[in-house]
């Protein structure tokens, strides 16, 4: 396969080999536990994080030319991966792993979750069997040497690039003993299903999917600070995070202000190269995504429910960030994992059935609110159902150890990921 990059499909990224059926079969033979003593594999780990920032240079490239990474959203990568690293090194329990770990992750992080994932189980002394996105294969390579340059056994980490398939094939085999998986919510429906009929009764399914995350802004909120945190949670990283705000709802009485100064700080985001520094919103990943959001806003286009679209480079796989109205969340069928916000206005009186419709959707991964009453704070974050709840700032974003990431629901199973609970579930 080639690797292009998705803002300038002339510039080749690199290519890859799939693993074959034979690979994944081979691949499962020739795992073997990593039974060095706890502490040499955190010392190990950290060697991983120190080489990783080492690299930042060649790392930082391929963020942005295999998977459309601005400056600032790789630089924010790398520093996860190593916190990752060193965070569950310092977990490195002395206890029995679980075994053969397949860790499937997507490429909207490839080398922080990527690294998040692989770096527990091993932590824990799991043999790894490690499937990346398609679309990151070559980051993911690029870790994994990193990772036996340090020191972790060949056995221990094997990658086996490839797409669904691939994970399809590991989720299924009776000597897979546990799955790490991040990604869509299909997705992980399919691996759990896959995993009830094939592997062992209790096998661990860590699983952190998708979203329809909210935010709240009342009329006592500092508009200038809820439109800054709204262009950053919905916009950066060209919306393609997991916790990017999709649903906005707005005190009806400062809508008309609120939604005026939105549209105005939209128009001042850089849209095009990730690698330019004045870029603020890059391509989104490939076509089929592009599609996907472009068809979603024409629909909202025609019906005359687009408020705001800003416009955007004609080569590329740029997609125009958007504004559309809706009545609530419940008209959102599915997350649209773009640079789309809905909106809605609510009146004050309603606010607790606002709260109540979010958590009727049933997922529950991050959400925002911007008020200046703190008992109103209060009561909402008490009744939301998310595993992330940020007031008065974005919405996205994580730290390792001290912000802990994860969603309940249909937004995820298992301990929070950089949470110290997090390398106990790849123990037996
Ligand atoms: P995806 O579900 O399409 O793919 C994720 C991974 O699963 C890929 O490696 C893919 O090849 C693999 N896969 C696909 N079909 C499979 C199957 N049948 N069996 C096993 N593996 C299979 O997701 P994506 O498009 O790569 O990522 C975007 C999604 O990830 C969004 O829904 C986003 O919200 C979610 N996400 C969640 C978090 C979180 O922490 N909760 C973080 C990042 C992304």
């Amino acid at each position: 396969q080639e690797m292009r990059n998705p803002a300038d499909a002339r510039d080749l990224v690199g290519r890859v080999a799939w693993a074959s059926d034979g690979d994944v079969n081979a691949a499962l033979d020739a795992a073997r536990v990593w039974d060095a003593p706890a502490a040499e594999r955190a010392e190990v780990l950290r060697r991983v994080a120190d080489l990783y920032e080492a690299h930042y240079g060649e790392l930082f490239a391929l963020c942005a030319r295999e998977a459309g990474k601005m400056v600032g959203d790789s630089v924010a990568e790398l520093r996860e991966a190593a916190d990752f690293l060193r965070y569950y090194a310092a977990h490195a329990p002395d206890a029995a792993p679980v075994g053969r770990f397949a860790c499937i992750s997507p490429w909207n992080f490839p080398l922080a979750i990527f690294t998040g994932q692989v770096a527990a189980a091993l932590a824990a002394g799991n043999a790894v069997l490690a499937k990346p996105a398609e679309q990151s294969p070559l980051i993911a390579h690029r870790a994994v040497r990193l990772f036996h340059e340090a020191g972790v056994p060949r056995a221990a980490l094997q990658l086996l690039p490839g797409a669904g398939e691939v994970g399809a094939a590991l989720t299924a085999d009776p000597r897979v003993d546990g799955v790490a998986f991040t990604g869509g919510t299909d997705t992980a429906r399919r691996i759990r299903a896959a995993m009830a009929d094939n592997l062992a009764p209790g096998a661990p399914l860590i699983a952190e999917t998708g979203g329809l995350n909210a935010m709240i802004v009342d009329s006592t909120a500092l508009p200038e600070q809820a439109v800054q945190a709204i262009v950053e949670s919905a916009f950066q990283s060209a919306g393609q995070r997991c916790s990017a705000l999709r649903m906005l709802y707005v005190q009806q009485d400062i809508a008309d202000n609120l939604l005026e100064m939105l549209y105005g700080a939209m128009e001042e985001l850089g849209i095009g190269d990730p690698w330019l520094l004045s870029t603020d919103v890059g391509p989104v990943i490939d076509e089929a995504s592009a599609k996907k959001i472009t068809d979603h806003c024409e629909k909202y286009e025609k019906r005359g429910e687009l408020l705001k679209k800003l416009s955007i480079p004609e080569k590329g796989n740029f997609v125009s960030p958007a504004v559309l109205r809706v009545t609530g969340i419940q008209d959102l069928k599915e997350e649209i994992f773009g640079p789309v916000l809905h909106v809605a206005t609510f009146d004050a009186k309603e606010i607790d059935q606002v709260v109540d419709d979010i958590n009727a959707k049933g997922y529950g991964l991050t959400f925002g609110v911007h008020s200046r009453v703190d008992h109103r704070v209060d009561r909402i974050a008490s009744r939301i159902k998310v595993g992330n709840t940020y007031v008065n700032r974005n919405q996205i974003g994580a730290i390792v150890g001290s912000q802990p990431f994860g969603g309940e629901g249909l937004s995820g199973t298992g301990p929070k990921a950089g949470g110290p609970q997090y390398v106990r579930r790849f123990m037996k």
